[in-house]
């Protein structure tokens, strides 16, 4: 496995790469790597022939420099876990070299970023378009794997690539969960155990609002309100958002009953930390 440090090097590896006719198969990640990281690496083997991990965590996507200071940070051990899973490539870049001094051309992410973690965090999905489209252009992929947990930004990732014309297959992975359902995530080590078990109110919230729903509850009023019923219950939990709206566009759902794919998209604190998680509810017959 190489650990490659430099935007040149890597730009050379991925020369070489695509020079010898192979399919290179990229997860962007922040580190910390947790089963559902690892879950992406092992889909990217089975499509690619070589496999490319990026760790870094983007300053500019955080819009709160507390929770960039607090982001984990366990190089040594990620490395091991990519090493285990067979990643060719681990690009570990500083932040001079994704941003050189004096080169400050962003990216906007445009209307499928304005709602929910784009409303909550300002800036977010520009920092994540202006980081993707850069680790893009110097990986040079041909697919990259992106995790549906973080729903939004699948979508504004698929926004980018449609909108650059960038000849990049994206393709999303199901959410890794643990057996009580939660999310997998790099913050929920910052729960204490008691903070563990709240948070699993998430997943139960969602899967009720699915079960709802697949015994034909086709009422967006009804099914938003049991799912945000079910989460206020919970003893320290807060709501940021717990809606359910169009899956393509995120735009709110009008139609009484439901008659195109929706998804029920959640943020909520627990002990100080913000976790998100979704679950689609489609197909609508
Ligand atoms: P992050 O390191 O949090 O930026 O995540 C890197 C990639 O892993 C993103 O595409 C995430 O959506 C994905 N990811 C994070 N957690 C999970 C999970 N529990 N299941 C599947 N994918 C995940």
């Amino acid at each position: 496995m190489k650990v490659i440090r430099s935007t040149t090097e890597m730009e050379a590896a991925a020369r070489e790469a695509r020079a010898g006719s192979q399919r290179i198969a990229f997860v962007p990640t922040m580190g910390a790597l947790h089963e559902g990281h690892l879950a992406l690496f092992r889909e990217a083997r089975r499509r690619g022939d070589v496999v490319v991990v990026s760790i870094f965590v983007n300053p500019t996507q955080f819009n709160d420099l507390k929770d960039f200071k607090k982001y984990p940070r366990v190089l040594d051990d990620d490395l091991k876990k990519c090493r285990a899973e067979k990643v060719d490539v681990v690009f570990v870049p500083t932040a001079s070299e994704i941003y050189p001094g004096g080169f400050k051309i962003d990216v906007k992410a445009g209307a499928i970023a304005r709602d929910f973690e784009g409303a909550s965090r300002p800036g977010h999905f520009d920092g994540v378009v202006t980081v993707v489209a850069r680790l893009f252009r110097i990986i040079q992929p041909h697919l990259a794997i992106f995790g549906d947990k973080d729903y939004q930004q699948l979508l504004v990732v698929r926004q980018l690539v449609r909108d650059l014309r960038l000849d990049i297959e994206i393709v999303g992975h199901p959410t890794v969960r643990t057996q009580e359902g939660l999310a997998l995530s790099s913050r929920n080590m910052r729960l204490s155990p008691a903070g563990l078990k709240i948070a699993g109110t998430i997943p139960r919230a969602l899967q009720g609002c699915e079960r709802l729903f697949w015994e034909g509850e086709r009422d967006i009023r009804i099914l938003e309100s049991h799912l945000c019923r079910s989460l206020t219950d919970q003893a320290g939990l807060r709501i940021d958002y717990a809606k359910i709206v169009d899956a393509e566009s995120l735009q709110e759902i009008s139609a009484i009953p439901i008659q195109r794919p929706a998804v029920a998209l959640v943020a909520c604190w627990v002990e100080g930390v913000r976790l998100i998680d979704n679950i689609s509810l489609a197909p609508v017959a």
